[in-house]
């Protein structure tokens, strides 16, 4: 049987001039999808933009800028979401970095009452200038992707404009100083498997949590299941253990120690052979401001349009309702291609 989600009431919501919901004290809400799970999570696409060009992720046909959502549309939506409930947002793309007003965002989501925790996914390449103004914003986890530590395979991956040196540096900028950092690898076939030891190692030595993510079907490609990352990292002397530790996100952890008494977490990210749907937490608004709330599904509602059609925040919050309504319970993505259409990764910043 369907279930309709339980939402918060707005009306005692205090509000603005123009309807919107005040969020100087925002009501305690709870946004709960078809399948009873408790969506407290929001993933924010900043840009549609990139300076990479990752091969495992999809070229989209760029928005034109004003396609984009402003600042305050967005500090809007993060009031909204508070109030119905989302405890964490992340800033993804697209580059969210690429995004002049990148920092003036962290700031506005970081003091949006509520919001317990900013996180930001970044490729890193803008980083070791941005690290200190980000943190000053009051960003609380990073997240920087590193496929490789080889330069060349880095632009064989990720296209000439991707620079090692400079992600390095970020990275190095940024150790020790947020919350969580953490380091997201892709691994393809025939292109990374074999560095998945050195990737360890390197950001254990930096005090960050590495992560090893299966590629999902929105650029070319096919996954390297974890299973055989988890053997080749034993095969490099690694011994893993099952690890209780859970984020926010899917990651599932494993206690790792190599030859040499390195010690630390791992993270697998399997979408595609090892599922994690079961207890999703999360929502996301692409760069053009489309809600979806399932990464793998095909619904969306288009909340850039009805907030400058005049909107007012129950009309929003009506319609996110509708389409957690009909969150189905996991993604279909093995199905991409047999008619099912994902929306590009670079919009909707994965
Ligand atoms: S694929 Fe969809 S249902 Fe599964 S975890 Fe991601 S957002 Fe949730």
């Amino acid at each position: 049987m369907e279930r309709t989600p339980e939402l918060v009431t707005l009306e005692a919501a205090p509000r603005s001039a123009e309807g919107c919901v005040n969020a100087a004290r925002p009501p305690a809400g709870k946004l709960v999808d078809a399948q009873g799970r408790n969506i407290h999570y929001l993933r924010v696409s900043l840009t549609d933009r990139c300076n990479f060009r990752c091969t495992y992720c999809s070229p989209a046909a760029h928005e034109p800028p004003d396609a984009l959502l402003s600042r305050a549309e967005l500090a809007r939506l993060f009031r909204l979401f508070a109030a119905l409930g989302v405890r964490r947002i992340r800033l993804t793309g697209g580059e969210p970095t690429l995004r002049k007003d990148v920092v003036e965002i962290v700031a506005d989501a970081a003091a949006t009452p509520g919001i317990e925790d900013v996180a930001i996914t970044t490729n890193g390449h803008r980083l070791a200038e941005l690290v200190e103004p980000l943190q000053a914003a009051g960003l609380g986890a990073l997240n920087v992707s590193l496929d490789t530590l080889a330069p060349e395979r880095l632009r064989g991956v990720s296209g000439q404009a991707a620079r090692l040196d400079r992600i390095l540096a970020g990275i190095d900028a940024a150790a020790g100083r947020f919350r969580s950092l953490k380091i997201n690898t892709v691994v393809m076939p025939g292109v990374n498997e074999d560095e998945v030891a050195a990737l360890v190692r390197y950001a254990w030595d930096r005090g960050a949590l590495p992560r090893f993510i299966e590629q999902m079907p929105f650029g070319g490609g096919v996954p390297v299941p974890l299973s055989e990352v988890r053997r080749r990292l034993t095969e490099a002397g690694f011994t893993l253990a099952p690890d209780v530790f859970r984020g926010w996100g899917p990651a599932r952890h494993m206690r790792g120690r190599d030859r040499d008494g390195r010690e630390g977490l791992v993270g697998f990210i399997g979408a595609m052979t090892e599922n994690f749907c079961e207890d999703c937490n999360r929502a996301r608004i692409a760069a053009d401001g489309g809600f979806q709330a399932c990464l793998g599904g095909e619904d969306r509602v288009q909340l850039r349009d009805r907030m400058r059609a005049g909107d007012r925040d129950e009309a929003l919050a009506e319609a996110v309702a509708g389409a957690l309504g009909r969150k189905a319970p996991r993604h279909r993505m093995e199905e991409a291609g047999a008619g099912l259409v994902l929306l590009a990764m670079r919009g909707i910043g994965g």
